[in-house]
């Protein structure tokens, strides 16, 4: 069943204040010997672990980076032009993208007929 996206941006700018990456689990945490170190090694460079996944052997940082694009009123300086980089152009495009922002206008239905997020 597809699942589309609804609402709309209100430009409260949350997106824009931080980088997401993955990494490979198994691999990280064996270079750093444990989670915990490694949480530790990466917090004094304002980094965060927000999640771990054993299945998809997959870890996922986030830090406070805002895009030098956004203005102090949460306006994105190159929207419309081709400078808007692709992901900022396709952003949320699931669930996932926006489970830690729940200020986001846009949602995603879980089922046709069941109640909107
Ligand atoms: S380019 Fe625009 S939409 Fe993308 S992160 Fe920067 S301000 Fe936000
Ligand atoms: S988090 Fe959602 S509402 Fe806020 S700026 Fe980003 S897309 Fe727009």
């Amino acid at each position: 069943m597809e699942i589309q996206r609804t609402g709309e941006c209100h430009s409260c700018g949350e997106c824009c204040k931080t980088v997401n990456m993955t990494v490979v689990r198994d691999i990280t945490i064996q270079q750093h010997g444990s989670l915990k170190e490694l949480e530790l090694y990466l917090s004094y460079r304002g980094i965060r672990v927000v999640g771990s996944d054993e299945k998809r052997n997959q870890l996922y940082y986030s830090m406070d980076v805002p895009c030098s694009e956004l203005t102090s009123d949460n306006q994105c300086r190159v929207h419309d032009s081709p400078r808007k980089p692709f992901i900022c152009h396709r952003f949320p495009s699931s669930k996932e993208d926006i489970e830690d922002i729940p200020e986001c206008g846009y949602g995603f239905p879980a089922r046709r007929g069941a109640n909107w997020q």
